[in-house]
């Protein structure tokens, strides 16, 4: 086996050599000062090795990536019932999009556009108040890390809930179809929180360790529902650069606008990368670049 080490740090001053970072999410204020330069990588392998190079120990705002882990967790609760509030296609469209929520009647697309995290947000909240809903997703997501030390930026989800238009929209059209079952607000309060988790690459490596299915590592869902959501990940983990994604990584993925993106190798590796700074489709442009050249480096695809 190629040492992971020298490749990770290789691949880290490699991230270095253009200025070409990409823009950090402006419209979250919380996270719109971020310096886009930075870059982090970590690798948790099945034989339960963790590897690291660059601004690993930096805690970022997950964002998007807790879609895995709240999808996780309504599977759990509603079982196929969920998938007649949510699809399971790629959207082809922007992250935040409102227009294909009024063609489909409010079915949202997949679960890893907005308007479909907030419907298997909303599932995970039921009919019990959001601190135990969130209680539950970030004790899933601390197992999964096997560590305590991860929590919620209440500041990011205060700033997001303050600029949060878009997802207001979304989440009121969800209700108007009778497609939420708590009002737009209590679900959205619990959407932004589970959005604002913290973690570094290396927390982050280690809690997607439940999607690579191999013996040794936290058993948190069946095989099957590891290789149903590492499915949706490859199709729809990455919006409307899901394609470009899967061309280049060739590996199930999911990314958020913190800039961090989690990706699977199944039976081998959990990899985490982050670098705030955003390409075109609002996924990480270093971490997508970075994630090209490991995959490569060691063979990794599921092609
Ligand atoms: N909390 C962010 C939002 O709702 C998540 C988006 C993302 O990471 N792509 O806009």
């Amino acid at each position: 086996m190629p040492d992971l080490d020298q490749i990770l740090n290789r691949i880290s001053s490699q991230m270095h050599d253009s200025d070409d970072w990409g823009e950090v999410a402006g419209y979250i204020p919380e996270l719109a000062d971020i310096d886009p330069a930075q870059f982090g990588i970590a690798v948790a392998t099945a034989e339960g090795d963790l590897h690291a190079a660059g601004d690993a120990e930096i805690p970022f705002s997950v964002q998007s990536i807790t879609k895995v882990f709240t999808l996780a967790i309504a599977l759990g609760r509603a079982g196929d019932q969920l998938w007649q509030r949510v699809g399971r296609e790629p959207s082809g469209r922007a992250f935040n999009s409102i227009v294909q929520l009024e063609q489909e009647q409010g079915r949202p697309r997949n679960p890893f556009i907005n308007a479909g995290a907030i419907v298997t947000t909303d599932e995970v909240l039921g009919n019990r108040p959001p601190r135990e809903a969130l209680a539950e997703i970030v004790q899933f997501v601390r197992s999964a890390a096997g560590s305590d030390d991860i929590h919620i930026n209440d500041a990011v989800a205060a700033s997001e809930t303050a600029f949060g238009n878009r997802n207001f929209a979304l989440a009121h059209f969800l209700a108007s179809c009778g497609n939420l079952k708590n009002p737009p607000a209590l679900t959205l309060g619990t959407y932004f929180h589970h959005c604002a988790l913290e973690m570094t690459v290396r927390e982050l490596a280690m809690a997607g360790r439940f999607l690579v299915d191999a013996p040794g590592l936290p058993r948190l869902v069946s095989p099957t529902r590891i290789r149903r959501l590492n499915a949706l990940m490859l199709t729809c983990g990455h919006y409307d650069g899901s394609g470009d994604f899967a061309y280049r990584v060739g590996l199930p993925g999911k990314s958020g606008v913190g800039g961090g993106i989690l990706a699977i190798v199944p039976g081998r590796a959990s990899i985490a990368v982050w670098s705030p700074g955003l390409n075109r489709y609002g996924n990480s442009q270093k971490g997508t670049e970075a994630l090209a050249r490991l995959a490569r480096a060691m063979d990794w695809s599921v092609f």
